[in-house]
């Protein structure tokens, strides 16, 4: 099974990424985990990367879009399928993404588009810690961790992401509504949407998502 996770930044695609592919032993691929990878490794692409992801803009198409080729072509992915996350985040993503995919005979099963409202998205995202070591997600009032600034599984030191300051998340937003939003409509066009309620609890979310990919496969 391919899926796609589609959703406004902050609307918990991390989070529920973790239990998808547990549950549906897909391999995760998230495009933003990708490049700040390549960002503290001051790898050539990371260097390209960082100034665009420190303002909450969008990384050059042709950068995601060849990080994201290679990723697919693996042989784990061959196997057991994808959990695109952050990835497309523009129509002109998806359409290279719907050749690459076409180009291997290989499609994508459901998207799965998470819905959270502005004002909550901003205070989630402005709240938000995570873990440096494991990469978990906690939040200083909804999530916080036992120990201040400690994750909780693997005892990382936990940070604010550059790009979680209420500025650039006011950016990031507004860039999902003009670049990413129109997705929902191509997404919708082929068949393969499910809106699901990212306001409930991250349990309920879990249930909804799971009933929704059980029903395709
Ligand atoms: P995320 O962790 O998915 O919120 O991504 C963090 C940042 O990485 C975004 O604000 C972008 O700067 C960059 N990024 C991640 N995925 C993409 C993508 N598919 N296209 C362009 N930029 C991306």
């Amino acid at each position: 099974m391919n899926v796609i996770l589609l959703g406004p930044p902050g609307a918990g695609k991390g989070t529920q990424a973790e239990g998808i592919v547990k549950e549906f032993g897909l391999v995760h691929i998230s495009t933003g985990d990708m490049l700040r990878a390549a960002v503290k490794n001051q790898t050539e692409m990371g260097l390209k990367a960082q100034e665009y992801m420190t303002a909450g803009a969008l990384v050059p198409d042709e950068v995601v879009i060849g990080i994201v080729r290679d990723r697919i072509a693996e042989p784990d992915v061959a196997d057991k399928g994808f959990l695109l996350d952050g990835f497309p985040r523009t129509v002109n993503q998806a359409e290279e993404l719907d050749k690459v995919l076409s180009s291997m005979d290989k499609s994508i099963d459901a998207v799965i588009n998470i819905v959270v409202a502005d004002e909550e998205l901003l205070s989630r995202l402005t709240g938000r810690r995570i873990c440096k070591s494991c990469q978990k997600p906690y939040h200083v009032m909804f999530k916080p961790p036992k120990a201040d600034g400690v994750c909780d599984d693997c005892g990382g030191e936990l940070y604010q992401r550059a790009d979680d300051t209420v500025e650039t998340v006011k950016n990031r937003l507004d860039v999902y509504h003009n670049q990413t939003a129109p997705l929902i409509g191509y997404y919708k066009n082929q068949g393969v949407l499910v809106d699901i309620d990212g306001t409930k609890t991250v349990g309920e979310v879990f249930t909804d998502i799971e009933n929704a990919l059980k029903a395709k496969v």
